[in-house]
C-alpha cells in the first residue's frame, strides 16, 4: 500500500460459494471502501470460487476437496493468490488474520474452521447453526475464553439480537421465535409421505441451500433454531417459543416483564442480516427489497402442528436432554437430508431416523470438542446403518 495505511475491515468467508456465501460476497463487493478479503474457502465449487477469488483478490482460495485443487490452482494462476485444499487448509484460512468472518460452511463440517477462528478472538458473522446445536456449550465456553464476538447471521437470532436490550437480560421473559412453516405448512400427512427432492426444497419465502430448505420443510430448521437461541442468548428452553408466521415478516421476538414485546421485521432477504452484522456495531445499506406493509396486508400467526412436525419435539427434547443429544441429533439430521435427497427416503423418514438415532445412542457428557467430534461420527454411522436396513420404514 506505499505505506499508506489500509484502514478496511479484514474479511474471510467459510462458504463463500453457498446462499449465505454469494449475498456476503454481494455486499463486500459493494463497498470496496470498507472491506478487504483475506481468504475465500468452499467445498469444491472450482469455477465459483475461482471467479470470486479474481473479482475480491484474497491472500488464499482453498478447497475442501483436495480433488479439486489442480482445477483451483489452474484457474487462478498467475494471480499471486495462494491455493490450498483440504480440511487442513481450510482451518489455515481461518487462523488467517481477518478481523471478521463469516461462517456459512453447512453442516457439523464448519465446527472446526469456526473454532480456529474464535480461538484467535475474531468477530464472527455466525450463519453455521450446526456447530452450535452440535458443541454450543463449548462453543460459548471458547467464546468467551478468547475474547470472540458471536454476531447471529440466522434471520431470527439477528432479530433477538437487535432488540434485546443488553442491559435490562433479567427483564426478558422469552424470546420468539417466527418461523415460515415451509412449503409443507398446510400438507397433510399422506401428501407430505410423497413430497420430491425438488417440492422440499421449493420454499415459500426464502431462497437457501439445499439442507437447510429440507430443513425448513421439516420444521427441523426451527429445532436447530431454538437450540442455537438457547446458547446465544443464554435462555432457557422453556422460554423460546415457536410461532408459525406465513409471511416472514416479523423475524422474532423478544417479550419483556412490562408486557411490552420488541419485534425487528424486513422483507425476507438474508442481505439484511448479513449487513447487521457485517456493518456491527454500525449499520451498512442493504439492497433487500423495502417492506411495504400495506401491500403484504395482513400479517397471521399460528401454533406449530406437532403431528406433522415431529423434529421440533424431536429438537426440543434433545436440549432438555442435553450433553450429547443435541449433537446426536443434528448428525443423524445431517444424514438423514443427505440420504433424503438423494432419493433413499422419503421426506418423513427424516424425522424417523433422527428418533431412532437418538433412541439408539446412550447420551453421554461432552467434555472436548474431540468428544463432540466422536459422538457426531458414531450418530452418523448409527443413522447410516438405520437407513440401510430401513427399520419401521
Ligand atoms: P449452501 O449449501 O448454499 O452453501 C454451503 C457452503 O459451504 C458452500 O460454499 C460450500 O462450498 C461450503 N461447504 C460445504 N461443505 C464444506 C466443507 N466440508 N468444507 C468447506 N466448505 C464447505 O448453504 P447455505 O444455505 O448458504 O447455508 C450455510 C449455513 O448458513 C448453514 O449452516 C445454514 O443453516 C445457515 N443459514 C443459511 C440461511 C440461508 O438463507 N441460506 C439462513 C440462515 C442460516
Ligand atoms: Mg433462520
Amino acid at each position: 500500500m506505499n505505506g499508506v495505511q489500509d484502514n478496511r475491515r479484514g474479511i474471510t468467508i467459510l462458504g463463500s460459494t453457498g446462499s449465505i456465501g454469494k449475498n456476503t460476497v454481494e455486499l463486500i463487493e459493494a463497498r470496496p471502501d470498507l472491506y478487504r478479503v483475506e481468504a475465500l474457502v468452499a467445498n469444491s465449487s472450482v469455477d465459483l470460487l475461482a471467479n470470486q477469488a479474481r473479482r475480491l483478490k484474497p491472500r488464499m482460495a482453498v478447497v475442501a476437496d483436495e480433488g479439486a485443487y489442480g482445477a483451483l490452482k489452474d484457474a487462478l494462476a498467475g494471480t499471486g493468490i495462494h491455493v490450498a485444499a483440504g480440511p487442513g487448509a481450510v482451518i489455515e484460512a481461518a487462523q488467517l488474520p481477518a478481523e471478521w468472518v463469516m461462517a456459512a460452511i453447512v453442516g457439523a463440517a464448519g465446527l472446526a474452521p469456526t473454532l480456529a477462528a474464535v480461538r484467535r478472538g475474531a468477530v464472527i458473522g455466525l450463519a453455521n447453526k450446526e456447530c452450535l446445536v452440535c458443541a454450543g456449550a463449548l462453543m460459548m465456553a471458547e467464546v468467551a475464553a478468547h475474547g470472540a464476538t458471536l454476531l447471529p447471521v440466522d434471520s431470527e437470532h439477528s432479530a433477538i439480537f437487535q432488540v434485546l436490550e443488553s442491559d435490562q437480560l433479567h427483564a426478558v421473559e422469552k424470546i420468539v421465535l417466527t418461523a415460515s412453516g415451509g412449503p409443507f405448512r398446510s400438507r397433510s400427512l399422506i401428501e407430505m409421505a410423497a413430497m420430491t427432492p425438488e417440492q422440499a426444497v421449493a420454499h415459500p419465502n426464502w431462497s437457501m441451500g439445499a439442507k437447510i430448505s429440507v430443513d425448513s420443510a421439516s420444521m427441523m430448521n426451527k429445532g436447530l433454531e431454538l437450540i442455537e437461541a438457547h446458547h446465544l442468548f443464554a435462555m432457557p428452553e422453556d422460554r423460546i417459543d415457536i410461532v408459525v408466521h406465513p409471511q416472514s415478516v416479523i423475524h422474532s421476538m423478544v417479550a419483556y416483564m412490562d408486557g411490552s414485546v420488541l419485534a425487528q421485521l424486513g422483507s425476507p432477504d438474508m442481505r439484511t442480516p448479513i449487513a447487521y452484522a457485517l456493518g456491527w456495531p454500525k449499520r451498512i445499506y442493504a439492497p433487500a427489497p423495502r417492506l411495504d406493509l400495506t401491500a403484504i396486508g395482513q400479517l397471521t400467526f399460528e401454533a406449530p402442528d406437532p403431528v406433522r412436525f415431529p423434529a421440533l419435539r424431536l429438537a426440543r427434547r434433545a436440549l432438555q436432554t442435553g450433553g450429547s443429544a443435541p449433537t446426536v441429533l443434528n448428525a443423524a439430521n445431517e444424514v438423514a437430508v443427505q440420504a433424503f435427497l438423494s432419493r433413499g427416503i422419503g421426506f418423513l423418514d427424516i424425522a424417523k431416523v433422527v428418533e431412532q438415532t437418538l433412541e439408539a445412542i446412550d447420551h453421554a457428557a461432552l467434555s472436548s470438542i474431540e468428544d463432540v467430534l466422536a459422538q457426531d461420527r458414531s450418530a452418523r454411522d448409527c443413522a447410516w446403518n438405520i437407513i440401510k436396513r430401513g427399520r419401521g420404514f
